[in-house]
């Protein structure tokens, strides 16, 4: 009888799967990447592993003192997608937006959006280290890998740089979390922004995925975050600081994690398989 309960219970699990894809929400409008281009990228790449239903909640312009009237119900979803980078949100938004996460929302920040929000504690709390918007020493420490460890380096410099864009190698460091779960330990992610010297609180913190920025194409010289995850209240967050074009997000490494981090964000687990077509750490591999 257990037993029949337990296949019983995992059957109406997989069913209501099926029947209630996860939804999800793309925050854009603003950003100093070309987030007309990358939105719909994203979206494709999440409604591609069948797993979510996605809309978009596009804020006004910059400059346009309408930024007030922002007010997306965050709390309709289960995991909120940001692609935005820009002006400041309401009091309103930002502690809605909190509370959606406090309460057990999964948010993910995408590239640029962890340029976002240098002064709201929590959202960096969220993403753990950011770039630019006068991001320093004040901001958190720099997190980096030596010896196979994290550390953070509480030394003072800018917050975010980036060297030359290429193709890098993305380095596992957290084989067992659900999101790394049978990925290659190294493989090649198609030419980007390989982002360095990102500071920020870095509590509740785990490093998933470290990438070496090479002094030969402008880098810090360090092993940089590039995946990452954290939790907030009853929340969990992942930050990809993959992405800066669409052919970056069209890497099938970058949307792979994409898509099991966000899945990871909204319910804790991580259903997908890998894909056969998954880059090596010798070859790139791309999806349109
Ligand atoms: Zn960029």
């Amino acid at each position: 009888m257990k037993k029949f309960l337990t296949v019983f219970a995992s059957s109406l699990l997989s069913f209501s799967a099926l029947a209630a894809p996860l939804k999800a929400l793309i925050v854009d409008g603003q950003n100093n990447h070309a987030w007309k281009d990358t939105t719909p990228v994203i979206k494709k790449i999440l409604e591609d592993s069948g797993l979510f239903t996605v809309d978009v909640a596009t804020a006004p312009a910059a400059k346009t003192g309408e930024i007030a009237n922002f007010k997306p119900k965050f709390s309709n979803y289960r995991v909120i997608v940001s692609n935005y980078s820009g002006e400041l949100w309401s009091e309103e938004t930002k502690a809605a937006f909190v509370e959606f996460v406090r309460n057990g929302g999964g948010f993910v920040s995408v590239h640029a959006a962890d340029n976002s929000f240098p002064e709201w504690k929590e959202y960096n709390e969220m993403i753990a280290v950011g770039g630019w918007g006068g991001r320093s020493e004040a901001s958190g420490p720099y997190v980096r890998f030596k010896d196979g460890k994290m550390i953070k380096d509480t030394s003072p410099g800018r917050g975010g740089s980036h060297g030359k864009q290429h193709d890098f190698l993305v380095e596992t460091r957290e084989p067992n979390h659900p999101i790394m779960a049978g990925l290659p330990s190294k493989w090649l992610h198609v030419k980007d922004e390989l982002y360095d010297r990102l500071r920020g609180p870095a509590v509740n913190l785990t490093v998933l995925a470290t990438a070496f920025a090479d002094p030969a194409q402008s880098g810090s010289g360090e092993h940089e975050p590039m995946l990452m995850v954290t939790s907030f209240g009853k929340g969990r967050a992942f930050h990809t600081t993959l992405g800066h074009s669409v052919e970056a997000l069209q890497c099938v490494g970058a949307a792979t994690v994409l898509t099991r981090g966000a899945e990871w964000a909204a319910t804790g687990k991580v259903t997908q398989k890998i894909p056969a077509d998954f880059p090596t750490a010798e070859h790139t591999t791309s999806r349109r």
